[in-house]
C-alpha cells in the first residue's frame, strides 16, 4: 500500500481541513461586518473559545491608535485578574519586537526560552498561566495579543490547532486593524471624541431606529462658558488642556451606545439612545456640576469652569432630519446661555 503522504496539518483528516476552511471563511465574513470596537473584540473572543475548546481567553489591544502600548481589554473570559499586577505590553518591548520576527503561537515554556528579563509586563503575562500567548498580525505588525486560559482537553494543541488559531488571529488583527483606521478618521484627535460628520452619520441611523421601533432618543448641546478667557488669560494651551478635561468628563458620562463628538471649537454634542428628555435632563445636570466642581491645576493655577447645555429629545413629528434635532438642542442651549449660563434647557 502505498505511503500516506503527510499534509502539513499532520493530525487532521481532510474532512475536518475542510469543515475548518469553511470555518475560517465564517469567521472572516462575520469579522469584517463588525466596525464597532468593543463588539468586535466581543466576536473574536467567542470565536477563539469556540475554535480552539478553552475556558478562558484574553486580548490585549492598543486602548488608541495613537496609544505606545497594548492593554488587556476589559472584556476576558477565565481568568481572574488580581491588582498585584497591571496588564500591559509596551509596543517597543522586546517581547513584541521577538514576536515581530516569528508568525507563531507561544507557550510560557517558549516564553521562558526567550530569556527575557521578568519585568512587570512580563510577569503579568506569566502569571495568567496561558495555555497559548498567540501575536495579532496585520500588515507583518503586531497589532494585539490573544491570550488563551485554560484547555478543555488536557492534551497540548496540536501543530494543526496552533496553525488553525494563527489564521483566526490573521483574520482579527485585519478587522482590528480597519475598526482602528476607522477610529481614527471620525475622532477628534485632541479630545479623542468623535467629529461632528460621524456624529451625523451615525445619528441618521439611530433616528430611523428610534421611529421604527418608538424608541426614545435623545440629544445635548453643550457650550463652554466664556472658553475665550481661559486662551486670553492663560493662552491657546491652557485653552486646550480645559476641553480635553471637559471632552473626558462628557465622556465618563455617557455609555457605550451613546456618542459624544466635538461640534465644533468648544462646543459639544452628545447622542442619548433609548433615552427620553427627563432622563437627558439628568445626565446634562450630572455633567454640568461635574463641570462645575472640576478643579483644573494649570501651570499652579487653580482653573474652575461652567458649561450651558441644551437637551431635545427626537420627535418625528418635528425633527424631519438630524439636522433639525440638533437645531432644537442647540436653541435650548441658547435659552441657557440668554437666562445666565451655567445651566440646562430643555428645547420646546
Ligand atoms: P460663551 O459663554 O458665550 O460661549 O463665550 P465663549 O468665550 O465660550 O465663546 P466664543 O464663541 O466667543 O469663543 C470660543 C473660543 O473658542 C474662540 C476660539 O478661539 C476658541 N477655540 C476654538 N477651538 C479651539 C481649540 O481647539 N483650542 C483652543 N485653545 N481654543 C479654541
Ligand atoms: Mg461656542
Ligand atoms: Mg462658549
Amino acid at each position: 500500500m502505498a505511503k500516506a503522504k503527510k499534509n502539513s496539518a499532520g493530525d487532521a483528516s481532510l474532512e475536518k481541513q475542510i469543515y475548518d476552511l469553511k470555518q475560517l471563511l465564517e469567521i472572516s465574513k462575520s469579522l469584517n461586518s463588525v466596525i464597532d470596537f468593543s463588539t468586535l473584540i466581543e466576536a473574536i473572543l467567542y470565536t477563539c473559545m469556540g475554535q480552539m475548546k478553552t475556558l478562558g481567553v484574553a486580548i490585549f489591544t492598543k486602548k488608541n491608535f495613537d496609544a505606545s502600548c497594548f492593554q488587556l481589554n476589559r472584556n476576558y473570559y477565565g481568568f481572574e485578574l488580581t491588582n498585584d499586577h497591571e496588564y500591559f505590553i509596551p509596543e517597543d518591548h522586546p517581547f513584541i519586537k521577538k514576536l515581530n520576527t516569528v508568525n507563531a503561537c507561544i507557550t510560557v515554556e517558549d516564553l521562558a526560552k526567550m530569556e527575557l528579563e521578568e519585568d512587570k509586563p512580563i510577569s503579568a503575562l506569566i502569571a495568567l498561566n496561558p495555555s497559548l500567548i498567540v501575536p495579532l498580525k496585520a500588515k507583518n505588525h503586531i497589532t494585539g495579543l490573544l491570550v488563551l486560559g485554560e484547555q478543555i482537553t488536557s492534551e497540548p494543541y496540536s501543530d494543526y490547532e496552533k496553525e488553525h488559531i494563527i489564521n483566526i488571529a490573521a483574520l482579527a488583527a485585519i478587522a482590528i486593524n480597519n475598526a482602528g483606521l476607522l477610529e481614527m478618521t471620525t475622532t477628534d484627535m485632541m479630545t479623542h471624541l468623535k467629529l461632528k460628520h460621524y456624529f451625523y452619520t451615525v445619528l441618521m441611523e439611530k433616528l430611523e431606529l428610534s421611529e421604527q421601533q418608538k424608541i426614545p432618543l435623545s440629544v445635548l448641546m453643550l457650550d463652554i462658558d466664556f472658553f475665550k478667557r481661559f486662551n486670553d488669560t492663560y493662552g491657546h494651551a491652557c485653552g486646550d488642556v480645559v476641553l480635553q478635561m471637559v471632552a473626558s468628563v462628557v465622556q465618563q458620562n455617557t455609555r457605550n451606545q451613546d456618542m459624544a463628538a466635538r461640534y465644533g471649537g468648544e462646543e459639544f454634542c452628545v447622542m442619548l439612545c433609548d433615552t427620553a428628555d427627563k432622563t437627558a435632563m439628568k445626565i446634562a445636570e450630572r455633567i454640568r456640576k461635574s463641570i462645575e466642581n472640576l478643579d483644573i491645576l494649570y501651570e499652579d493655577q487653580h482653573l474652575s469652569l461652567t458649561i450651558s447645555i441644551g437637551v431635545a429629545q427626537y420627535n418625528p413629528e418635528v425633527d424631519h432630519s438630524a439636522k433639525a434635532l440638533v437645531d432644537r438642542a442647540d436653541k435650548a442651549l441658547y435659552n441657557s446661555k440668554q437666562s445666565g449660563r451655567n445651566r440646562v434647557s430643555l428645547a420646546e
